[in-house]
């Protein structure tokens, strides 16, 4: 079974490997193999509730990463940034491997992803458009291969106050503002072209 890997572990700031041509045809990584984990981070991700799931959250450095597409669920193997919009878009994203934190983060709208995309039987080279919502998600989960969270490129991040859970019970009014507040970040990344992973 897999266990989710929560900040900061050491494993979520690493690059992660690319995945061996044998490993992709049914060779087994670690104790399993890539079809067996590409279930079980589908079944992780819809369970959780996330929208998207990198190797590296469930402990394997390899460049494997699964999220919602605009037709499903996707998985994508060794899976590259090809090209980027010129205009970004601010939004708010979480991760599940930072509870209880989120961040305004500045993304391209639409992006060219390739890689080898699992069709339910093996993998096959598939080249992506993905803009919005899709771009934002395959941006953030590419970032993990690099070792890269987005709490690094946001530009504010907001924690859930201590007192989050008395202000639901006491009142049942609550907003957003006033349950969450900025935290100061020291190390920031500037957004741009993810580097690529080493082998
Ligand atoms: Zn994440």
């Amino acid at each position: 079974m897999l266990t989710l890997v929560i900040y900061p572990h050491p494993m979520l700031q690493r690059a992660c490997r690319s995945l061996t041509k044998k490993e992709l045809a049914g060779d087994l990584v670690g104790d399993r193999g890539l079809k067996d984990l590409v279930n079980e981070m589908l079944s992780m991700m819809v369970e959780k509730k996330g929208v998207g799931l990198a190797a590296p959250q469930v402990g394997l450095p390899i460049r494997l990463l699964v999220m919602m597409g605009p037709d499903g669920p996707l998985a994508l193997a060794n899976p590259r940034l090809e090209n980027v919009s010129k205009d970004m878009v601010m939004g708010d994203e979480g991760c599940l491997s930072t509870p209880g934190l989120v961040g305004q983060v500045r993304r391209f709208r639409e992006v060219i992803a390739s890689g080898e995309g699992f069709d339910g039987g093996g993998f096959r080279p598939v080249r992506l458009h993905l803009t919005e919502m899709f771009a934002r998600i395959f941006q953030h989960e590419h970032d993990h291969l690099g070792g890269i969270l987005f709490l690094k490129r946001a530009e504010k991040v907001f924690g859930r106050s201590s007192s989050w859970a008395h202000g639901i019970i006491q009142s049942l009014c609550w907003t957003w503002s006033s349950s969450w507040s900025e935290i100061e970040l020291k190390e920031r990344y500037p957004v741009g072209l993810p580097f690529e992973a080493g082998t």
